[in-house]
């Protein structure tokens, strides 16, 4: 919860509201950020805007009580504007200027605006460039998309078209290694301390399966390997 607080993003609630929700009405008005409204739309723009009255009914439907029952999301709700200023703001500017003399000035233009535009648009890029742009090895009735650049960006999280074909994969790709996955490397690394548990997976066959049912025979990571 405090690394995402680096991130600067909406809280944890909010984020796992309309991820459920991108996934049940994917692509419809129904989605918060519909890519087939377009790139700028699906990007950045359905933040700029009024939500669809068609999102404000289906997200009133998603059921949210596993997470308004945990006191760590509710804990990031309730602080969220504190842990911004905290985490996104205080810290990454104070440690270059403490620890290797970094000027104020410097600091916070490298930390306050490149980094966390950068890192704003390195995280909408899954809903926007890997919604519209790359392989469908997995499900080629579906928009969302394998794009290599995003994973890069994101670490691991460009194995769009696997992701919405197989939602429940704690791993959101093929494999833990593929496509720069450090994303699954992470989470599996706290699963060693007992951190993340019920890590779920479909079966190496049940993935082979659907690729030759309803794949694009395109760039398939278990094909390459
Ligand atoms: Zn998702
Ligand atoms: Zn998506």
């Amino acid at each position: 919860m405090l690394m995402y607080s680096i991130a600067g993003l909406n809280p944890i609630f909010h984020w796992v509201k309309d991820h459920r929700v991108h996934h049940k009405y994917s692509e419809t008005d129904g989605d918060p950020h519909n890519a087939k409204r377009g790139f700028f739309f699906s990007h950045v723009g359905w933040i700029m805007v009024k939500r669809h009255p068609e999102y404000l009914r289906r997200q009133r439907e998603v059921d949210l009580s596993d997470i308004t029952a945990d006191p760590v999301v509710m804990f990031n709700k309730k602080y969220a504007r504190e842990l911004f200023y905290i985490f996104c703001i205080a810290i990454p500017v104070a440690v270059p200027v403490i620890f290797w003399s970094e000027t104020l000035l410097h600091a916070i233009l490298t930390q306050c605006f490149t980094r966390y535009v950068l890192i704003l648009n390195f995280i909408w890029s899954v809903n926007s460039v890997a919604h519209l742009w790359g392989d469908r090895p997995y499900n080629r009735a579906i928009n969302p998309r394998d794009n290599t650049l995003v994973s890069l960006v994101t670490g691991g999280e460009g194995s769009h078209n696997y992701h919405h074909t197989f939602p429940w994969d704690y791993k959101a790709s093929e494999f833990p290694y593929s496509r720069l996955n450090l994303t699954s490397l992470f989470i599996r690394g706290f699963s060693q301390i007992g951190w993340a548990y019920d890590l779920r997976e479909p079966s190496p066959t049940l993935v082979q399966e659907v690729i030759h049912k309803i794949g694009d025979k395109s760039n398939v990571p278990s094909l390459i390997r």
